[in-house]
Parts: C-alpha cells; sequence; structure tokens
C-alpha cells in the first residue's frame, strides 16, 4: 500500500489555480447534469440566466441561486417523500436515510445508488487516511447503524482501506468499551461527547484506556470536536489523538477533515466541493479569517445534485498553506464553530453555546453540563450553567464561584448562575448533544424561534 500523508497526492496538492480550474470544469457538468435530469433546477437555473456555458470561473457560482432547506423541505411537502430533486428513478436507489429528528421540523429524506455510496466511502477516505488510520487498525464504531447517516460511510471506508472494521451498533455503553478493549481497537469513531461518555464508563469498569491500544479518535456529529478544550480532554482520556471531521445527510458524507498536522482546523476536499463562507444576513462572500456562513456545493452526488446549499453552519476559512501538511486544500480554522441559529441573545448580549462549552471543559472536574435559559418573574432573561461534579472531594464551592466568574468575564459581564446538579441527572447524549434548554417565555413578540 501507498506510503504518502495524502489519500488523493495529486489531488491534496495541486496548486490553486490548477485546483479552481478542475472546480470549475466539475462545476459546468454539474450545472449540465442538474439542468439536464431535475426540472427543478432546469427552472432555477434557467430562471436566474445560468446556463453550463455561461460558467467561465468560479466568479460565476454567485449568479446560481442559494438553496435553502426550508425549499427543501416544502419540495418534500409538495411532492413526499423526496421531493422534486431526485435525479435518477427511485427505483434505481439502493438506500435510504433521513436527518437526525428535530422536534416539529421535517426530516431531510434521501436516496443513494450504489455509486453514490462508493463516492461517500471515498470521502471518509480522505479523512481516515489523512489523520494517519492505516489497513493495518483495528476500527470500532460507536454508533446507532440505523437511519441517521452519522458513521455509516466511515464503516465503509474502513473496509475499503483494508482495515478490519468493527460495527458498534445496538450495543450499550458498556459493551461497547469492552469491545474496544477486547478486540484491541485501534481506531475509534464517535461523537465527542460519546468519546467522552465511553472515558466515563471505562473508568468505573476500571479500565485504563490510556495505557490501551487506542491511538485514534475520529470525531464527528457535533462541532466540539475542534473545540480546543473538549480535545484536550478527549485526547488526555483516551491516551489518544482526536481528528475533526464534519459531514451532512444533505451531502452523504463529510466535506471536511483533520489532517495529522492538527492545525487547529479542518481542510476541506476541495476536488470534490465548493465551500463558500458568507454573511448569513446579505449573502455576500467574506473573506479569510473572517466567519460566516458555509454554503457547499457537491459534485459527488449521483442521486441529488446539491448546488449553492445554504448549510447555516458559521465557520472562518483560512488558506491551505497555513498547515504544514503540504495539502493545499484550504481549512476551517476551528472547523465548524457552530450554527447561525445557535446564537442566543440574553439581556443584550451574544451567548454562543460553543464559547460556554469551551469554558466549562477548562474545568476537569465537571463532568457533565447544561445552559439553561428561563424567564424571571414573567420578564427578565436569565441563563445558568447546571454541572455535575462526581468527585466527593472536590472544591465545589470554589469550582461554581470560579466558573460563574470566567463565563461573566467572557460575555461583557453577563451573570451566570452556576449550580451543582446530582450526579448523573444531566442528559447524555450518544448523538448530537443538546446542552442548551431554553425554556424562556416569548416577550414582547419578538419572534426568536426558542428551543
Ligand atoms: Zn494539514
Amino acid at each position: 500500500m501507498k506510503d504518502t500523508p495524502y489519500w488523493n497526492p495529486r489531488h491534496e496538492t495541486m496548486p490553486r489555480q490548477e485546483l479552481e480550474a478542475l472546480q470549475v470544469r466539475k462545476l459546468r457538468n454539474l450545472v449540465e447534469w442538474a439542468g439536464a435530469q431535475v426540472p427543478y433546477h432546469a427552472k432555477r437555473l434557467s430562471d436566474a440566466g445560468v446556463s453550463a456555458d455561461s460558467i467561465g470561473s468560479l466568479d460565476d457560482l454567485r449568479r446560481i441561486p442559494f438553496f435553502t432547506r426550508d425549499q427543501w423541505m416544502e419540495g418534500q411537502l409538495e411532492q413526499p417523500p423526496f421531493g422534486p430533486i431526485l435525479a435518477a428513478p427511485q427505483e434505481a436507489a439502493i438506500r435510504y436515510h433521513m436527518t437526525s429528528g428535530t422536534t416539529g421540523r421535517t426530516p431531510i429524506r434521501v436516496l443513494d445508488s450504489m455509486k453514490d455510496w462508493e463516492w461517500i466511502a471515498e470521502m471518509w477516505c480522505y479523512g481516515l487516511w489523512g489523520f494517519g488510520v492505516r489497513p493495518t487498525d483495528r476500527v470500532f464504531i460507536a454508533f446507532g447503524y440505523a437511519t441517521f447517516i452519522g458513521f455509516w460511510g466511515l464503516h465503509y471506508a474502513g473496509e475499503k482501506m483494508g482495515c478490519l472494521t468493527l460495527p458498534g451498533g445496538a450495543m450499550t455503553t458498556e459493551q461497547r468499551v469492552r469491545t474496544i478493549e477486547e478486540m484491541g481497537a485501534t481506531v475509534v469513531a464517535s461523537t465527542p461527547t460519546y468519546a467522552l461518555r465511553m472515558a466515563q464508563e471505562a473508568r468505573a469498569l476500571g479500565i485504563d484506556l490510556a495505557s490501551g491500544p487506542v491511538e485514534r479518535l475520529i470525531l464527528s456529529g457535533e462541532p466540539a470536536g475542534s473545540i480546543p478544550a473538549t480535545k484536550k480532554l478527549i485526547e488526555e482520556q483516551w491516551g489518544a489523538k482526536a481528528g475533526d471531521t464534519a459531514g451532512m445527510t444533505e451531502l452523504g458524507t463529510i466535506m471536511i477533515f483533520e489532517c495529522e498536522a492538527q492545525p487547529g482546523g479542518t481542510h476541506i476536499i476541495e476536488d470534490h466541493y465548493i465551500e463558500e463562507v458568507i454573511d448569513p444576513e446579505t449573502g455576500e462572500p467574506v473573506g479569510y479569517g473572517e466567519q460566516g456562513e458555509r454554503v457547499v456545493t457537491s459534485f459527488g452526488r449521483g442521486f441529488i445534485p446539491v448546488l449553492r446549499y445554504r448549510t447555516r453552519d458559521l465557520v472562518v476559512k483560512v488558506p491551505g498553506e497555513d498547515c504544514p501538511c503540504g495539502r493545499t486544500f484550504d481549512i476551517y480554522d476551528g472547523g465548524i464553530r457552530g450554527r447561525v441559529d445557535d446564537m442566543k441573545l440574553v439581556r443584550g448580549t451574544n451567548v454562543y453555546p460553543r464559547a460556554v462549552e469551551s469554558i466549562v471543559r477548562e474545568i476537569p472536574e465537571i463532568d457533565e453540563f447544561q445552559i439553561r435559559l428561563y424567564t424571571e418573574e414573567g420578564i427578565r432573561d436569565e441563563i445558568e450553567v447546571l454541572v455535575e461534579i462526581p468527585d466527593e472531594g472536590a472544591d465545589v464551592e470554589g469550582i461554581l464561584s470560579g466558573l460563574g466568574k470566567e463565563l461573566a468575564d467572557a460575555h461583557e459581564s453577563l451573570r451566570f448562575g452556576v449550580r451543582q446538579a446530582e450526579t448523573g441527572s444531566l442528559p447524555r447524549f450518544e448523538l448530537k448533544a443538546k446542552r442548551l434548554v431554553d425554556e424562556r417565555e416569548v416577550i414582547g413578540g419578538e419572534g426568536e424561534k426558542r428551543g
């Protein structure tokens, strides 16, 4: 097998100019194909005056209209169950997946062919190989293997690379930890939250993960994989390196991964995607180093063309050359930093769950936490952080007051209540941790979406 740090050495180190020429060629083909196969897209493209021939540079991408999750959902409701966006007949599909259900929202439903699944695995291979996974590795996947797409693609990538792939579906956390130990897994895939949950379980079982054979964790499913304090905690508890990745059901697979050089962010797989960063208010592009919303155009999926999809993910793009690994693929510094809709306004101050997490995770005594927003005396917004501190010898008062001060310092002196919760009382998550609970009553018809 090849001895290189790159899964696709030619593309991953391609000079930017050539890479952009490749993207333009692929974009032209995508527009041609979507227009020919999907009447819905054909109309949107022709309404905007876009044809394949008219695409001469990446700037022409901006003439293509944005596509939003709301439009996708409306399409599904009008034309159930998949909407008007399929580029192939349903009979040609071999697999169905859907987004994990957020209450009250229609899940996005997707179909794929065998060829799509080859591509889905290929994208994960960029990430696994790039983080140092090799065919001799034993990869344990701590994941439920259900309709949520999650680590399905990683499973096939493990097989494709020749790793021994250990499916960890339908197991308790104890069974998973024991299997990791008994099978001598060297790589574990899970969400950041669940990596911490397994470490906690291992401690309870008297299993010392840090001296075990696990060398790498592949994280996905939550932004926390790139929060330095959370990543450090996971790496210490497992005695292993933790690499972040991120994907979406709408794409079927990952679009970014952290390389072995761990530059504090994730490379974008730019030979298969165009990732734009825009101001979520105006839709105008923002430059390197500025935070904005990622908009993705995908070249890979054969069943569902994705053209300028508004992801609502907040990112900061920096040039690939900032990383010493030699890849020319640009980087999202800090991975996915949150969601456009994550931001909460509390008495005039912006609060991002990610920022709170990065402060809480600096305190090793805290095991699990929850952010709670509520209304006091019928009018005033309040915010409190509940923390579990299982160690009975810990200086609880000191921890609570120190945390309250740090949170206030980072939020324009906003007062945070900080309370100890009973050990084991806060919810634990395997996927998509939701640590913010917004119980505020709607005030003054502001119309801010709660929860
Ligand atoms: Zn790199």
